[in-house]
């Protein structure tokens, strides 16, 4: 059966300073996300792992696969292993601070301009109460972009939607550095967004 394993971040835990500080994210990484992967390992092994799609993406858009017995476990650790991945990815030492291409194109439909855009997602992240994650979500369906919160370590997956960049609201993300200043944690996250990455995901769904 397939086993997930602790992705590897693709900068130095100290790189990300000062807008993530290195203990947090080691803390983050080494032990939040590695208990997700724990935690999904196991709840596939619990209902009898082998006949499990390969890919965490496809469990997640079919839960109603999964026995109901694993299904909430699944939910969890899945969405959480998932979750952090993309988060990691979607970070950089080096970002520039502003998408281009087309999907600023897509956010200046949606959403008027940049500045509006990361007005409004900062809003909805920190209009979540109790722990969740923020999305800037591909809807394939109607073929656009859309911003929507999930709560605990719920998957747009689930919901059938494609993420693109979620920002994690979990208390374990930022109370280290930021104690209850939740909105300059976001603020520092804006440094850090890798646009490229995000970008790109983007033109291979819309392009
Ligand atoms: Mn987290």
């Amino acid at each position: 059966m397939v086993r997930y394993e602790l992705p590897r971040l693709p900068y130095g835990y100290d790189e990300l300073e000062p807008f993530f500080d290195v203990e947090t994210m080691k803390i983050h990484h080494q032990k939040h996300h590695q208990a997700y992967v724990d935690g999904l390992n196991k709840s596939l092994e619990s209902i009898g792992g082998e006949s499990h799609p390969q890919y965490i993406s496809s469990i997640l858009s079919d839960l109603k696969s999964i026995p109901e017995s694993g299904r909430d476990a699944i939910n969890f650790f899945g969405g959480g292993y998932e979750n952090h991945r993309l988060f990691w990815e979607t970070m950089t030492p080096c970002g520039d601070g502003s998408p281009g291409g087309q999907l600023e194109d897509s956010i200046d439909v949606y959403f008027e301009n940049f500045e509006n855009f990361k007005k409004t997602f900062s809003e909805k992240s920190l209009s979540l109460q109790g722990s969740g994650w923020c999305w800037l979500v591909f809807n394939s369906t109607f073929h656009r972009i859309e911003m929507i919160t999930t709560e605990n370590q719920d998957s747009p997956w689930t919901l059938q939607k494609y993420p693109l960049l979620g920002l994690d609201m979990w208390e374990h993300s930022y109370y280290l550095k930021y104690q209850n200043n939740k909105s300059e944690y976001v603020d520092a996250w804006w440094n850090i967004v890798n646009w490229d990455y995000v970008g790109n995901r983007f033109t291979e769904l819309a392009g």
